[in-house]
């Protein structure tokens, strides 16, 4: 990597002149606001904060920076949880924040095409008028550039895919400032190599995205949410499989833990016991078809041996669920208001989940440690959420989330289902990809010779 030059006054007027004065900061209060995104890394401010409003702002910035040997990290609202977005090297802050428009609906082909600082849960507020929506859905209102670029999934990807299943062309700014149009809007693609979903999940190391269209289907006319709980973490997660093995197609399939239960109870009344419970949606074009869904979900969830089923169709009641379940990390940091947390996220095969779980299980009774456990399991993905107050504490939860990365890919996984691989996954880089690592690095120095990409990210 060629040593980085820092951001000078001549630099900042040459910003300035791209971007506007009312575009552009070095107050200490705007780099320490974006230092650190939601993840436990250690924050490292940029040294100024460049807001393009244009795909033309992000190539000129990019151009001046590449030409002068400054690091650019992209950042969209910083709702990461691996540090994706720390300023690593410092350099130029390039926030999309102001990217929101809405470019064009092309309703009749259920695409939309938008700008990325487009926060989703807006663009969906946005969409409802259409009777359509954007799948990906990770709780916090995330941009669409930052889902991109981590690939992120969270509840829907059961049933609907992560982001990369649900783009179709995208703009991208590469580092020597070029703009270039990756993927098509013809859902059928072969023409070349898949540039889109190379850049997809790059984690704005390969390019800036400064427009996307993406894939959008019909909100279902019948949904509905089931909670059940079982006696046993085994029960429960077995249930995950059977449930993935019978046809049924969940639109969503949690895993939530015991304690996590409790919490969300006491702070929602959701109707929630103290056991582990798995949440599930499912949609339907059809009533018929959807109480045909819930008998056999039923018949299920009883022969696993859960203690208590509740369905409902009730819209109110459902939303009022998944608003607990999304609201779940800010619940339990409110719980403990001493500890601090730090997120982990593997995937396995679904065969492989159980196996996992009851790994996971093993750490927390093998050693002093705290976690809870919460997960897509319909994906085979699992958060592990660590509480720590003493460095002590953080260095043990450290060493058994190393533990369980390494047992998730040593069962045919991955080190990072969603939140992408950023600082706290590179030490798994070679472990999971092998010689594919020198490949990747290789199209790292074709894209960004000057390694000017935030810099500092996806590899050891
Ligand atoms: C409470 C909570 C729950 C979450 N649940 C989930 C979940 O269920 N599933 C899930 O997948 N994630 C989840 N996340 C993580 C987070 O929401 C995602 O990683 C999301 O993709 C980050 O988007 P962002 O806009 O905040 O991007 P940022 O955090 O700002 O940036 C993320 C990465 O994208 C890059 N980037 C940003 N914009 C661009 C762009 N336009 N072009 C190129 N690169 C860009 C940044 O440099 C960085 O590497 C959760 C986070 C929180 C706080």
């Amino acid at each position: 990597m060629t040593a980085f030059n820092a951001v000078t006054p001549h630099i900042i007027d040459q910003l300035t002149r791209i971007v506007g004065a009312d575009n552009i900061s070095t107050a200490s209060a705007e780099r320490e606001l974006r230092a650190v995104d939601e993840s436990h890394h250690a924050p490292h401010a940029p040294d100024v904060i460049v807001w393009a409003r244009t795909a033309e702002h992000v190539s000129a910035t990019l151009k001046l920076a590449n030409d002068a040997r400054i690091p650019v990290t992209a950042w969209g609202v910083g709702t990461g949880l691996e540090g994706n977005a720390i300023a690593q090297f410092g350099g130029i802050m390039l926030s999309l924040e102001k990217m929101t428009r809405i470019t064009e609906v092309h309703a009749d082909d259920f695409q939309v095409t938008v700008e990325p600082g487009i926060g989703h849960k807006d663009l969906n507020a946005e969409l409802a008028r259409y009777g359509l929506f954007f799948a990906p859905d990770p709780g916090a209102n995330a941009t669409i550039g930052g889902m991109l670029a981590n690939n992120a999934a969270g509840i829907r990807t059961v049933k609907y895919g992560a982001s990369k299943d649900n783009v179709l062309k995208m703009q991208v700014a590469l580092a020597d400032g070029r703009l270039i149009n990756v993927g098509s809007r013809s859902i059928k693609q072969s023409s070349g190599y898949d540039l889109l979903h190379l850049i997809v999940g790059s984690e704005g190391t390969l390019g800036i995205i400064t427009s996307a269209t993406l894939k959008l289907v019909p909100v279902p006319m019948y949904q509905s949410a089931v909670v059940a709980a079982f006696p046993s973490v085994e029960a429960a997660i077995e249930t995950v499989v059977a449930v993935r093995g019978s046809g049924l197609e969940p639109a969503a399939l949690e895993f939530i833990d015991a304690e996590h239960c409790a919490l969300l109870q006491a702070a929602e009344n959701v109707g929630l016991t103290p056991h582990p419970t798995l949440f599930m949606e499912f949609h339907s074009a059809s009533d018929a078809g959807l109480q045909e869904g819930l008998v056999i979900v039923r018949e299920i969830c009883e022969e696993m041996g859960a203690s208590s089923i509740h369905a409902t169709t009730d819209n109110t009641e459902r939303q009022k669920l998944w608003r607990a379940r999304h609201h779940s990390l800010e619940i339990l940091k409110r719980a403990y208001p001493q500890k601090k947390f730090c997120v982990m996220d593997v995937s396995v095969p679904i065969s492989q989940y159980p196996a996992l779980i009851d790994y996971v299980e093993q750490i927390k009774a093998e050693n002093d440690v705290f976690l809870t456990l919460i997960g897509h399991a319909g994906d085979g993905n699992v958060h592990v959420e660590f509480g720590y107050e003493t460095p002590e504490q953080f260095e043990l939860a450290l060493a058994c989330d190393r533990l369980i990365v390494q047992r998730a890919i040593a069962l045919g996984g991955t080190a990072t289902g969603e939140h992408g691989v950023g600082l706290g996954k590179a030490e798994f880089m070679p472990l999971e990809h092998g010689e594919a690592l020198d490949v990747m690095r290789a199209i790292k120095r074709t894209l960004d010779p000057n390694g000017i990409l935030n810099p500092g990210k996806i590899f050891p």
